[in-house]
């Protein structure tokens, strides 16, 4: 079933905020058969909020609305949904009580402002916020349903998982959407699109979406008829991993650090890494996954030639012979963050990651990696794409490519 969503805040429009709110509803409501089929970003505006909904009640029968439900005056939600539904407002004891516990805990006075929140249209029900103090709301009228959560992304994912789902999940009783996303990396899409082209016209009720990101593409296979059977779908998506051979990285959605801290687990062994050009990005993506300390030691940041002689112990007159930027010294900085560390799996980058310091010889992008697993290690050259950041990201997918090659 279709449904849309509306995003509120002028910050959105500005290119202040990323709006992650309907990248988080699309993916909880996915599994339930509930498609997103248009989001509307809009300013804190009465005509401009009224007139989206009017749009997207026309379109579908459930429109999820995040943000504008702060107590302050730039946020306008509330009051535009009361007049809309044309309702008056009723007291919620059960979110004041809970305001009034949020501020005795802060040791803050509950001022009139902040009691206003609980407040409601009297046509809606409550969505519960247990993370914040602005109350979500549940509207039902003629079969076209409104659900309105305020704008903070914890706040929404709260509401939610705790209110919202289980009003949802009763109601909308539809088959669950089947799909399944796996990642290769280092392997152009138009690559990819070749090799597959063939199996594409085999998988009718299906389709596949190519996610392509830096050098990394996902691969997501979805069911599209919903008549179309778990056990075929299974067997495309057999099929396609057997068509990819070993392009396939990984047969999930997870991230290249999640591979690796899975490899490092079931391997009995520990990581370390040993950051030039990169400055910590690597250990930084390693450290999101919560449970990362299991495996992951820790990293050294050599960005000076100093730091990489004192504390990884690389050779001086290796860096005076070679440069910083060379396969020998990524080597020797690998080798000296395992002991250091005391890791049997070890990534070490050297590069220049520009937008200047690149030469003819060495140019932007150049990058030296080297990765160690036991006593084994491989040093590769690459020149990389883009910006630092785009620099920083393509060392991360190359370097897990690189080491899974040897794992
Ligand atoms: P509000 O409910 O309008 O007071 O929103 C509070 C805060 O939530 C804003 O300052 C934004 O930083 C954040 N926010 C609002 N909408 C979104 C969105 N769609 N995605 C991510 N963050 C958001
Ligand atoms: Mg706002």
């Amino acid at each position: 079933m279709d449904v849309e969503i509306i995003t509120i805040g002028d910050e959105l429009l500005m290119g202040q905020t990323i709006d992650t709110n309907s990248v988080y509803l699309a993916q909880v409501l996915a599994p339930l058969g509930l498609n997103i089929s248009r989001k509307t970003a809009i300013r804190d505006g009465k005509h401009d909020i009224i007139t989206a909904l009017d749009e997207s009640l026309a379109r579908v029968s459930l429109v999820l609305i995040t943000g504008g439900l702060g107590p302050t005056n730039d946020d306008i939600t509330k009051s535009v949904l009361q007049s809309y539904f044309g309702c008056g407002t009723r007291i919620d004891h059960d979110v004041l009580t809970h305001l009034q516990r949020i501020f005795a805990f802060r040791g803050t006075e509950l001022f009139e402002i902040n009691k206003m929140q609980a407040e409601l249209p009297d046509c809606s029900k409550t969505l519960f916020n247990s993370q914040g103090t602005a109350p979500g709301m549940w509207f039902e009228k003629n079969g076209r349903y409104v659900a309105a959560m305020p704008g903070v992304p914890g706040e929404v994912k709260a509401i939610t998982e705790e209110s919202l789902l289980p009003l949802l999940a009763p109601l909308f009783q539809l088959p669950p959407a089947l799909n399944r996303t796996l990642t290769t990396a280092l392997i152009p899409e138009s690559l990819i699109a070749k090799k597959l082209s063939a199996f594409e016209k085999r998988i009718p009720g299906c389709g596949l979406a190519y996610l392509p990101s830096h050098n990394v593409v996902k691969l997501r296979l979805t069911r599209q008829d919903p008549l179309l059977s778990g056990e075929v779908f299974e067997r495309f998506w057999q099929d396609l991993l057997q068509e990819l051979g070993d392009w396939v990285f990984s047969p999930t959605d997870s991230s290249m650090s999640e591979w690796l801290l899975d490899t490092a687990r079931k391997r009995h062994m520990t990581i370390a890494t040993a950051e030039s050009c990169t400055g910590g990005y690597i250990g930084n993506q390693i450290v999101q996954i919560a449970g990362a300390s299991d495996v992951y030691k820790g990293s050294v940041i050599a960005y000076d030639n100093q730091v990489k002689i004192d504390v990884l112990k690389v050779e001086k007159t290796l860096i005076e012979m070679h440069g910083a930027v060379s396969a020998e010294v990524a080597h020797q900085m690998v080798e000296g963050v395992c002991a250091l560390l005391n890791a049997k799996m070890g990534i070490a980058t050297t590069g220049i990651a520009g937008p200047s310091g690149g030469s003819e010889e060495k140019p932007n992008g150049t990058i030296y990696i080297a990765t160690k697993i036991d006593d084994a290690v491989v040093v590769k050259h690459y020149v990389l794409r883009g910006n630092r950041h785009d620099f920083m990201v393509r060392a991360l997918n190359t370097a897990m490519k690189q080491l899974q090659e040897m794992a």
